[in-house]
C-alpha cells in the first residue's frame, strides 16, 4: 500500500498529492441542504454536481438532491444565462422547491456570469413563480476549500433573507458550522436543556439522517425554515461555532441587522464544550442545569479513569481547520501529544492556533495549512506516531504504516456509518471520541501482545 511514498521529503511547489480538502461548491451544497424545502443548484457543468452529490451521498448514506445548469461548450464561451434561466423554469415546474440556492463552479466563475442579474431577469420574465425564492452565492473552487463554500453559502443566505423588524426577540441564533446531523441535534438538545429559545442555521438533522418510512421525500421535514431565516435578524445574539465556517455569516448578520456575534470554537471536546455552554449561560442569563453538569462530570471521570492510556501518546491529525483546532485542544487536555496537524485549507491563522494550543506540551508541533496527506504520511515515516485521526482517506496511510491505529474523524467518511448517527460535539460526543481512542489502542494491544501479555482487564 502506498509503496511510492518514501520517507524522504522533497520540497514541492506545484504538485499536490492526496489533498486534505475538496472544492467550494460541495460545502455550499451541504449548507443549502440545511434549509427547509431548498433545492441546491450548481451553476456550471454537470460533472461537478454529480461528484458533489455522490460524495455527500457516500458520506451520509442518504439521497442528496441538487440540480445543475449543465453547461456545454457553447455556454462556456457565451455565458450560462440561458442555461440558468431554463434550469430555474424546469426546477420550479418539475421539482417544486420553496427555494433554490444557486452556487457556482470554477467554470462559471472563470467566465464571470452575473448571477444576480440572471436571477432578476428570470423573475421579471416569469420563470420564477411569485411565491418562490432564488438566492445565490459565489463559490470559486480555486479559492479556499469546501469549508469556504459552506461559509459563503451561509453568509449569502443571511444577506438575501434575514431582516430586522426593529423588535428584538428573546431568541439566540446558533450557527453550528459544518458538523454532522447528529451534532446539530446535540447542539439543539443542549440549548434546549439550558432553556433557551434558539434558531439553528443551517440544520441538516432530519434532512441527511431522515427516518426510513417507505416513502421518498424530496424535501425532508428538517432544515431551517424561511420564517426562521428571516427572523434571525430579530434575535438578540448569534453564537457562531467554528470561525472558518460560521464567522462570515455571523458578521454579515451583525452588519445587516445589528445582531451581536460571539464566535467560539466548534464544541468538540471538554474545553470547547465548556465555552459553548458558558456562551449559552451568559446569553440566556441562566444557570447550567444539573443534567449538563452531570454529563460533564461523566466525561471528566472517563478522562481520569483512562489517563494512563492517553499520556503522551503521539497523534497525527488531518482535516478541516475548525474541527482540528477543537480536536487538538481536546487531545492536549487528555494528556496526548498532537505531533503533526495538517489541513488542505489555506490560512496561516490555523497554524498559529495549533501552535498556541500545543505551546506548553509540544512546542515542536508541526502545524500546516494548505498541505496534503502525502506530506503527512512522509512525516510519519520519519517520526512515528501512536494514532492517526482524519477522514476516510487516512485508511491507506494507516494500512501502509502497519498497525497504526486510525480513527475516522471529519469529512468525508465513506466507509463507516456512526458519524452520522452519533455526535462528536458536546460532552456526550467527547465521551464517544474517548471511547473510540481507547478502543483503537486496546484493539492494537489485543492483536499484537504476546500470549503471556494479553490482559483480561484494561
Ligand atoms: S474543482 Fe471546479 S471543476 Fe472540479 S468539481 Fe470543483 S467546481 Fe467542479
Amino acid at each position: 500500500m502506498l509503496e511510492g511514498t518514501t520517507s524522504e521529503i522533497r520540497e514541492r511547489k506545484a504538485l499536490r498529492v492526496n489533498p486534505a480538502k475538496t472544492c467550494q461548491p460541495i460545502g455550499a451544497m451541504y449548507a443549502a441542504l440545511g434549509i427547509n424545502g431548498c433545492m441546491p443548484h450548481s451553476h456550471g457543468s454537470q460533472g461537478c454536481c454529480a461528484y458533489h452529490r455522490s460524495q455527500l451521498t457516500r458520506h451520509y448514506k442518504e439521497p442528496v438532491v441538487a440540480t445543475t445548469s449543465s453547461f456545454t461548450e457553447g455556454a462556456s464561451v457565451f455565458g450560462g444565462m440561458a442555461n440558468l434561466t431554463t434550469a430555474l423554469d424546469n426546477i420550479f415546474t418539475i421539482y417544486d422547491p420553496k427555494m433554490v440556492a444557486v452556487h457556482t463552479t470554477c467554470l462559471s466563475e472563470v467566465i464571470g456570469d452575473d448571477i444576480p442579474m440572471i436571477i432578476a431577469k428570470a423573475k421579471k420574465d416569469g420563470k420564477i413563480p411569485e411565491d418562490k425564492i432564488v438566492i445565490h452565492t459565489n463559490t470559486p473552487s480555486f479559492v479556499g476549500s469546501h469549508v469556504t463554500g459552506f461559509s459563503n453559502q451561509c453568509a449569502s443566505t443571511i444577506k438575501y433573507l434575514s431582516k430586522s423588524s426593529g423588535e428584538t426577540k428573546n431568541v439566540v441564533n446558533l450557527f453550528p458550522g459544518w458538523v454532522e446531523p447528529a451534532d446539530m441535534r446535540e447542539i439543539k438538545r443542549l440549548a434546549g436543556a439550558m432553556g433557551l429559545d434558539y434558531i439553528l442555521f443551517p440544520d441538516t438533522s432530519d434532512v441527511l439522517d431522515s427516518p426510513q418510512t417507505g416513502y421518498y421525500k424530496m424535501y425532508p421535514d428538517g432544515g431551517t425554515t424561511l420564517e426562521q431565516l428571516e427572523a434571525m435578524g430579530d434575535s438578540f445574539q448569534t453564537i457562531a461555532m467554528g470561525p472558518l465556517c460560521s464567522q462570515a455569516a455571523a458578521e454579515q448578520l451583525e452588519k445587516q441587522c445589528n445582531v451581536p456575534a460571539k464566535v467560539i470554537d466548534l464544541p468538540i471536546g471538554l474545553k470547547a464544550t465548556d465555552a459553548f455552554i458558558d456562551a449559552l449561560r451568559v446569553a440566556g442569563d441562566v444557570s447550567v442545569p444539573e443534567e449538563i453538569d452531570k454529563e460533564r462530570g461523566r466525561l471528566v471521570d472517563m478522562i481520569s479513569d483512562m489517563s494512563q492510556y492517553f499520556h503522551q501518546k503521539k497523534v497525527a491529525l488531518f482535516g478541516d481547520p475548525d474541527h482540528l483546532i477543537s480536536m487538538t485542544q481536546f487531545l492536549v487536555d487528555v494528556g496526548m501529544t498532537p505531533a503533526i496537524v495538517v489541513t488542505g485549507t489555506p490560512g496561516k491563522k490555523f497554524e498559529r492556533r495549533i501552535h498556541e494550543i500545543c505551546a506548553d506540551t509540544n512546542p515542536d508541533v508541526v502545524a500546516l495549512a494548505f498541505s496534503d496527506i502525502h506530506y503527512l504520511h512522509q512525516w510519519i515515516k520519519q517520526n512515528p506516531v501512536d494514532l492517526l485521526m482524519g477522514n476516510t482517506y487516512g485508511k491507506f496511510v494507516a494500512r501502509a504504516e502497519k498497525n497504526l491505529p486510525f480513527i475516522r474523524f471529519g469529512f468525508p467518511i465513506l466507509d463507516r456509518v456512526g458519524h452520522r448517527a452519533f455526535p462528536t460535539v458536546g460532552y456526550a460526543g467527547a465521551l464517544r471520541l474517548l471511547e473510540k481512542i481507547t478502543d483503537a489502542f486496546f484493539d492494537l494491544r489485543d492483536r499484537n501482545d504476546s500470549d503471556e501479555n494479553v490482559e483480561l482487564v484494561l
